[in-house]
């Protein structure tokens, strides 16, 4: 996974800037508002190349007294982490104390950093520029995030740095195994899950070294069928002193989750679903991953009180949209349901690739809008006159119409919600793209 941190003091434009780069052409479905709120983490194509980028200023407010030196420490993680810096700054503003004092921190910790030059919104502040050399980076890129000037150069200046995107494949003989990525809070028992995996079944293959530095998988099997656990090194042996670093898995979580196939969230059912879960499963979904989430530690909980429908239904009206995805209560610590969950995860798997013929879809299409026609925008009704499934992993559908932007986004979900009644896909996220139907004789290709 290819890392690109957007740093710089506040006010400059960072987020403007990250939603520049990471705006899509067509919208999803499951941008959930309200789940997304506070997004410092997407998954961009840029110029071919898929990165991830951090907005670091959503993480932890800089210190607004500038001399103080240090840097919040989850920035600085994410420095550490990323294999490009994007370092943003104010042309109105030209060079500031917190500017160089940024610019010094990043030239002693990264190596790759572009310095961009925000708010170069017409010629007038192009002279702006030149001051910024000051601060020591060969690469300095003006740019206006909020007018899309620059953007493109700025493109191509990520993208030249990064190699082509590669298919996620297994190691040799990796092929027909499942990859899962175990997640969750710390203390929720995935040290014990996978302990309890390997200790029942006893034929590790010896870990094998994944194809991202420093991230060691696990081989498994279960029942006869292999798995490829992501990223183990964390959860196997893990150190005592990793409290500090709590907030920032998400970062570790992100690259779990580029590598895996189905996730797996742990959560301790005492504890019950905390609002970091559900950023982790936003992240999830968002990465086209399958998901299931794993209640553990259900030897513990009190039965007179909380019965697993119940939790359930909590659970539900917690997930919103993402309702769908299984829950199954278990224990590591006994075993109960451990196999059960690998049954899970190759349903999953399962529909993760599963297609939906043309046909089917289109009776779907039409008896959804008979019992719920699209609503009317001004005059006009829109029609979708056909959808077919143009992907797999994750499973992502086309509808065309005659009039795209006439379909509310109360609609889309409609119809989604609709179509998981009809075909399951439980725990897969679906995405869902409204084109405009192509006049006949027009070429029928991609746009
Ligand atoms: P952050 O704190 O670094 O994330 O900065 P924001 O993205 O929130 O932007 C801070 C302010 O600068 C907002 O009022 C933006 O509208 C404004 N801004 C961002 N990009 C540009 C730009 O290219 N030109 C101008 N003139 N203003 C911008
Ligand atoms: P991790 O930080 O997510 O890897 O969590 P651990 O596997 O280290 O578990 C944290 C604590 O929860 C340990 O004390 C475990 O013994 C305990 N634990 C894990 N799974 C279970 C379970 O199913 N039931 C009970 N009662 N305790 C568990």
């Amino acid at each position: 996974m290819s890392l690109v941190a957007i740093v710089g003091r506040p006010n400059v434009g960072k987020s403007t800037l990250f939603n520049r780069l990471v705006r899509r052409k067509v919208a999803i479905v499951e941008d959930v508002p309200g789940v997304t709120r506070d997004r410092n983490y997407a998954t961009a194509e840029i110029d071919g190349k898929r990165v991830t980028l951090v907005d670091t200023g959503g993480l932890e407010p800089y210190s607004e007294d500038a001399l103080t030196g240090s840097m919040a420490s989850q920035v600085e993680q994410a420095v550490s982490e990323a294999d490009l810096i994007l370092f943003v700054a104010d042309a109105h503003e030209g060079v500031l104390p917190l500017d160089r004092e940024i610019a010094e921190f990043l030239r002693k910790r990264s190596s790759d950093v572009l310095l961009v030059v925000n708010k170069v919104d017409g010629p007038k502040h192009e002279d702006m520029v030149t001051d910024f050399y000051a601060l020591g980076f060969q690469a300095i890129l003006p740019v206006s995030a909020e007018h899309n000037l620059g953007i493109s150069d700025l493109r191509s200046e990520i993208a030249d740095r990064f190699p082509e995107a590669e298919e996620v494949t297994g190691e040799e003989g990796e092929e027909e195994s499942v990859r899962v990525a175990v997640l969750g809070r710390p203390n929720t028992g995935k040290s014990s899950f996978v302990n309890a995996i390997l200790g029942a079944e006893r034929v590790i293959v010896s870990p094998i070294a994944g194809t991202t530095r420093d991230a060691i998988d696990t081989q498994v099997e279960v029942k006869g069928k292999a798995y490829t656990l992501i990223d183990t090194a964390g959860i196997r042996r893990k150190s005592r002193v990793e409290t500090g670093v709590e907030r920032w898995s998400v970062l570790k979580a992100l690259k779990a989750i580029d590598r895996a196939e189905v996730c797996l969230l742990m959560v301790d059912a005492v504890e019950g679903v905390s609002d970091q879960d559900l950023k982790i499963l936003d992240l999830i979904v968002r990465g086209g991953r399958g998901v299931i989430i794993c209640l553990n530690k259900w030897d513990i909980v009190d039965k007179d009180h909380m019965t697993f429908d119940h939790t359930r239904k909590e659970i539900a009206h917690m997930l919103g949209p993402h309702r769908h995805i299984p829950v199954i209560s278990m224990s590591a610590l006994t075993g109960m349901r451990v196999e059960k969950v690998f049954e899970l995860v190759d349903k999953v798997h399962e529909d993760l690739g599963r297609r939906i013929t043309t046909s089917k879809l289109n009776d779907f299409m039409e008896a959804a809008m008979r019992e719920l026609p699209p609503p009317m925008v001004g005059k006009k009704r829109t029609r979708i006159y056909y959808a077919t499934q143009v992907s797999t992993k994750p499973p992502a559908f086309a509808a065309f119409s005659s009039y795209p932007e006439g379909i509310p986004k109360h609609y889309e979900r409609y119809l989604v919600n609709k179509f998981r009644d009809t075909f399951g896909f439980e725990g897969v996220p679906l995405r869902m793209y409204f084109r405009k139907r192509k006049r006949s004789g027009e070429n029928e290709g991609e746009d």
